[in-house]
């Protein structure tokens, strides 16, 4: 599709009016259960296309989505229309397939945890990420804090994320066996140990993966 007003020509879902029910809600997950709660259109200069905006309402959980959406000019009675939708309900059920299993199954953990609102949970996936992902490159010292300066020292990770490490909070928490007393994690700090796990699976498994498919498809030319 080259311009927006391509758009609900050609391909789309039945009917000249927005198939509320096959939107889902982005954050409760719910299934056609929206109303319309705003409506704006804009007519093309020329001819008789027209694009709609909406806003509609979750009935469930009363969160909003934005909708653009338009009908084809052509068809008939029938006709089809096409439309986008943001936010749209993130699915988070895969990883990278050149990360280890078993980090990609925490990661994954942590990142569900974090949306469920779960702290404790995505903290404790996300050290235990770290943990696997530190242990398969060989770091030294026991402890999340010690093995990241260790891999910085060795030249493995850069500088920046050993002087970062210094400010997540959650990577000096080694309790994997919690105590009676054991607080509950704060929330910025559960995003700010997913946040550092996701950069530290990138330098350490996405670049290399990167860099090595672009040498295999600059050796093949
Ligand atoms: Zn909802």
């Amino acid at each position: 599709m080259e311009s927006w007003w391509s758009l609900g020509e050609g391909s789309g879902q039945y009917g000249h009016d927005l198939a509320l029910y096959e939107i889902t809600c982005p954050f409760c997950m719910e299934a056609g259960n929206f109303k319309t709660a705003f409506h704006a259109e804009k007519k093309k200069p020329s001819g008789s296309k027209k694009l709609n905006f909406d806003t509609l309402e979750c009935g469930n959980c009363k969160g909003y989505v934005m909708v653009l959406w338009s009908a084809s000019t052509m068809g008939g009675s029938h006709g089809i229309h096409a439309y986008r939708v943001l936010p749209w309900p993130l699915k988070l059920e895969r990883y990278p397939k050149h990360w280890p299993e078993t980090i990609g199954r925490y990661w994954l953990q942590a990142k569900r945890n974090l949306r469920d609102e779960n702290w404790d949970a995505a903290a404790l996936m996300a050290r235990s990420a770290l943990q696997v992902a530190l242990r398969a490159k060989e770091a030294q010292g026991g402890g999340l804090k010690r093995e990241i300066d260790d891999l910085a020292a060795k030249g493995i990770l850069p500088p920046i994320m050993k002087d970062w490490s210094d400010n997540v909070r959650e990577l000096g928490n080694e309790s994997a066996h919690p105590k009676p007393e054991q607080e509950a994690t704060d929330p910025q700090d559960a995003r700010d140990v997913v946040r550092f796990l996701d950069f530290l699976l990138e330098y350490l498994y996405d670049l290399p993966h990167q860099i090595e498919e672009y040498q295999g498809r600059t050796q093949e030319e």
